[in-house]
């Protein structure tokens, strides 16, 4: 199949199946398309709606979006996991208000160049909100030419990235660009899924190499296996009359940015932390171990509640928290782990009446 009767067929088969009522296909701005490519990187379409509908009421242009807090912008996308993506989408906006006027630029390389955009999503971007001829490589598109061309390796080596950008450039057509950039990641989402692909209902399957030599569970090839490591940490659950006592963890690094409760290394170190707030060692309560899974790694943490009953406020100079009274506070940026923990305390006092 030549380069034209690829886009042809795929673009022939975007016109009868392909989705065109998502959130951000309507009112199509070059903002919305941009909250959308972010919240999309490593997260399905069904995950991402809710959470964009949400962000778009309370951010519906850039210049709102810049003029929030970075809490306020981390509680909005609590939940959705890779807060690296809402910083440096809120450091963009900054960028975008204070240097660009509150335009978002057309040209490819300005849109690269702001903070959390890579070659993918920066060609997204172009082809889809300014129908410039960009190939993308996203997940969803490296799968359909790993397959399609039957191309074996893992991407994430430098020789068969390069191979893949090439193939998509070869394959993105001239004309309807924005469309061929949609078709192309919708058919990598519900047509050549990862498992399972339904090549019967594929407009490439005449001549995918993958699928005309059984390869497509092989393909594509995936990361080599490197063995998951694990981190073990005890989460420090204060309680008092105040609320909960939460704190403000560094930019970098495990919920950087995002408020949660204290993390120790050990248990001695637990009981040290509590008894200097002068909870006794004899009234905590350990919780049973639970686990949180990263890219990169698992934590598996185990959660230690104690009552404090006289708050005192050298708690909050040593370590800058604050006590967090649930339902009347505002919004704050919470991991899910932490914000499952706050939903069992809110529970547990509504039992107790
Ligand atoms: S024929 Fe099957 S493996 Fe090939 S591109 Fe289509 S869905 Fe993917």
């Amino acid at each position: 199949m030549s380069e034209a009767c690829f886009s042809d067929a795929l673009l022939h088969w975007f016109d009868q199946y392909g989705r065109k009522d998502l959130p951000w296909q309507q009112n199509r701005t070059a903002y919305r398309v941009w909250v959308s490519e972010i919240m999309l990187q490593q997260t399905q379409v069904s995950s991402v709606i809710p959470y964009y509908n949400r962000f778009m009421e309370r951010f519906s242009d850039i210049e709102l979006l810049a003029a929030a807090s970075a809490d306020e912008v981390l509680h909005y996308w609590a939940g959705l996991g890779y807060y690296a993506r809402a910083r440096n989408l809120h450091k963009a906006a900054i960028q975008v208000v204070e240097e660009w006027g509150g335009c978002f630029s057309e040209s490819f390389e300005e849109i690269l160049s702001l903070p959390g955009i890579g070659r993918s999503t920066a060609a997204a971007i172009s082809s889809i909100a300014f129908k410039k001829r960009q190939p993308i490589l996203d997940g969803n598109v490296k799968r359909v030419l790993a397959r399609y061309h039957a191309l074996e390796g893992w991407s994430g080596e430098r020789r068969i990235s390069d191979k893949l950008w090439q193939l998509s450039d070869k394959q993105t057509p001239n004309e309807r660009v924005d469309d061929y950039t949609q078709a192309i990641m919708d058919l990598g989402a519900t047509v050549c899924r990862r498992s399972k692909p339904l090549c019967d209902h594929c407009p490439l399957e005449r001549c995918c190499q993958a699928k005309q030599h059984g390869l497509t569970n092989q393909l594509p090839t995936p990361r080599p296996k490197k063995k998951i490591v694990e981190r073990e940490k005890i989460m420090l659950v204060l309680e008092s009359s105040e609320g909960l006592f939460v704190e403000k963890r560094v930019s970098s690094g495990i919920w950087g940015g995002l408020w949660a409760f204290p993390l120790v290394d050990d248990a001695e170190v637990a009981v040290e932390w509590f008894e200097s707030q002068g909870v006794a060692k004899t009234s905590l309560a350990w919780l049973p171990k639970r686990t949180h899974l990263f890219t990169h790694f698992k934590l598996n943490y185990q959660p230690v509640r104690g009552y404090l009953k006289n708050p005192s406020d050298c708690v909050m100079e040593a370590h800058r928290g604050v006590w967090y009274k649930t339902a009347t506070e505002p919004a704050y940026g919470f991991p899910a782990p932490v914000k499952r923990l706050i939903k069992e305390y809110e529970d547990n006092n509504e039992q107790n009446g």
